[in-house]
């Protein structure tokens, strides 16, 4: 018999397949593959910190030669550019071209649903509950990282690197994030 908290477990798994398969179709709309349109999509909610392959093939779960494949695609199709760190020479910051922000955008409107406040608490406490138990790497919005201090309206600062953080980059998602 299920009982009620493997039910929120398999709500969570109908929730990730729903959204996969939207994701699969879109991309085929795009003459794209999954994959494609799981990077564009992250690298429109990623923080600066974040931006890397490294990073990507983190959050997706995918190794750094399968995702350097894709990456490779995406920047010949002018979907994402690639940018050079100009303190770190070997690290490269990836964005998307406004090609890429034009499919995003797309994609943003179809799945964009309202969602209560009250839910979007749950749904964070559920994951870092699940993140925790699995000892997987802690991606989480910006704003709620324990580390971000000072938040108003017009933006927050970093406690790990002192850096101010604009209010758009508070609501992305950093691979720092510390609950
Ligand atoms: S406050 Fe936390 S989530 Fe935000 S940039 Fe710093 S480490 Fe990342």
């Amino acid at each position: 018999m299920v009982n009620h908290r493997n039910s929120s477990l398999l709500w969570i798994e109908c929730l990730v397949a729903t959204h996969k398969s939207i994701l699969r179709k879109f991309a085929a709309s795009e003459n794209l593959q999954l994959v494609h349109i799981e990077i564009l999509q992250y690298l429109s909610f990623c923080n600066k910190y974040s931006d890397t392959t490294q990073s990507l093939s983190e959050y997706l779960g995918q190794t750094k030669g399968s995702i350097s494949q894709s990456l490779k695609f995406l920047e010949e199709t002018k979907l994402i550019n690639r940018t050079q760190d100009s303190t770190d020479k070997r690290v490269f910051h990836l964005a998307l071209t406004s090609n890429g922000q034009t499919i995003v955008k797309k994609l943003s409107e179809l799945i964009n649903i309202k969602i209560p406040e009250k839910t979007n608490v749950e749904l964070r406490n559920l994951l870092e509950v699940l993140q925790k138990k699995t000892n997987h790497r802690a991606f989480g919005i910006c704003k709620n990282c324990k580390y971000n201090k000072n938040l108003t309206k017009s933006g927050s600062t970093c406690g790990l690197t002192e850096e101010a953080l604009s209010p758009a980059e508070s609501e992305k998602i950093c691979r720092e994030y510390t609950s």
